[in-house]
């Protein structure tokens, strides 16, 4: 098992641009203090790709859905959307985390993926 990782970003203090918290500056106007905020509740889909030649990791799969998805806050992720057959650009999906595959070290490993509402 890991610890479930928020799906987070940060939001600009000074012009409210969300971005990855990877970034030490915003990439707007450069201010650095940030308010950090949390996705919630559930998403839309904004673009999405059929990937049928998967990295090693996912050859059991065959092939699989990667899109990225926009919550109702403006937060935004990349991540596996479920089931991949009939998607639709603006469809509501709701984050599942979950094991997503054995990576080449044979380590079980976690992430959110996105699935349909039913
Ligand atoms: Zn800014």
């Amino acid at each position: 098992m890991s610890n479930k990782e928020n799906l987070v970003s940060n939001k600009c203090k000074k012009c409210g641009y969300l971005q990855d918290i990877s970034h030490l500056r915003c990439l707007k106007c450069k201010n650095n203090t940030f308010d950090t905020i949390e996705a919630n509740g559930t998403c839309v889909l904004l673009t999405y790709t059929i990937l049928k030649a998967p990295p090693l990791e996912f050859r059991d799969k065959g092939s699989y859905a990667l899109g990225v998805v926009q919550f109702e806050n403006g937060i935004r992720a990349l991540g596996q959307i479920f089931p991949k057959e009939n998607l639709r650009i603006g469809m509501k999906l709701k984050p599942v985390y979950e094991k997503i595959c054995n990576n080449l070290d044979g380590n079980e490993v976690y992430s959110y993926v996105f699935k349909l509402i039913e």
